[in-house]
């Protein structure tokens, strides 16, 4: 499942093919993903110029020329390609069409954008931009991981008192927004903090600790994906899914990476999600 980072990812490998480029042609195969898609979406997609491809929390945020924003969520297992970009570094043929293509977007500039999904757990909508923040699944987030809301005062403030496990209350997207399992494995180990631990029972420097440490795990994990955007436009242009080395996700068993540590890392299941830390030094 994309995180944050993911997304990122796409966002800036998409904005080159998109922004400032008119959409010619929309094509929407079918009626739905997770919800319906917007009504007439290709009519109303089609001849408008992208302004600008942002992103907020993991929504993909294209405004449009006529006022309005594409939102686009990859979901589960949402995958987009950029094909046919010859002005950029894009260049590869338009592939065949694939099963689970659901919408193809081709730009003035040549470039061909697709969307695949093949467990349909994405989302896209076509909002008033003027809305934007209030919409549905926008309007409840907590701030950006990587943005001045999400300051060490802000997190110390919305954990006090809190008794659920630390690892819930980042999950939490009201909380702060776009966090997800692997990432808060990852800054929870860094931070030397169990996932166990509960929230408002943690010392209010540690908490604070906890913000430019999520930062630097994250901005580490786009770095990453930068990397593998410049792999991929020699490879298939598919873009969002980059290899990345975790210390503490997926490592169950492993000795803990901590600077002479000793310990090894323990998977646990909280709220149906696996957790990995180290039992050592992550109190
Ligand atoms: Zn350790």
């Amino acid at each position: 499942m994309p995180e944050l980072p993911e997304v990122e990812t796409v966002r800036r490998g998409l904005a080159p093919a998109m922004e400032g480029a008119v959409i010619a042609r929309a094509q929407v195969n079918r009626p739905d993903l997770r919800w319906p898609l917007p009504e007439r979406m290709a009519e109303r997609l089609t001849g408008r110029r992208v302004t600008r491809l942002g992103r907020r929390s993991k929504y993909l945020l294209a405004g449009l020329d006529d006022g309005q924003t594409l939102i686009v969520h990859l979901g589960m297992s949402g995958r987009m390609l950029v094909s046919g970009y010859r002005i950029g570094t894009f260049h590869h043929d338009h592939p065949a069409p694939a099963r689970h293509d659901h919408v193809l977007l081709d730009m003035n500039n040549g470039a061909r954008i697709t969307f695949n999904d093949a467990r349909r757990f994405g989302a896209m909508d076509l909002v008033p931009t003027q809305d934007l923040e209030r919409h549905w699944l926008i309007r409840d987030l907590g701030p950006e991981p990587m943005g001045n809301g999400f300051s060490e005062a802000y997190l110390t403030a919305r954990l006090r008192g809190r008794m659920t496990p630390i690892k819930s209350a980042l999950l939490d997207q009201r909380i702060v927004a776009g966090l997800g399992n692997i990432y808060v494995c990852e800054a929870l180990h860094r931070a030397g903090i169990s996932p166990l631990r509960k929230a408002g029972r943690i010392a209010p420097a540690r908490v604070a600790g906890l913000v430019p440490v999520i930062r630097e795990v994250l901005s580490e994990a786009i770095d990453a994906g930068g990397s593998s955007l410049r792999d991929h436009r020699q490879a298939d242009g598919e873009l969002g899914y980059f290899q990345h080395t975790f210390r503490v996700y997926g490592r169950e068993g492993g000795p803990c990476p901590g600077n002479g540590c000793g310990g090894t890392i323990r998977r646990v299941v909280q709220s149906g999600r696996s957790s990995f830390y180290c039992p050592l030094c992550q109190r």
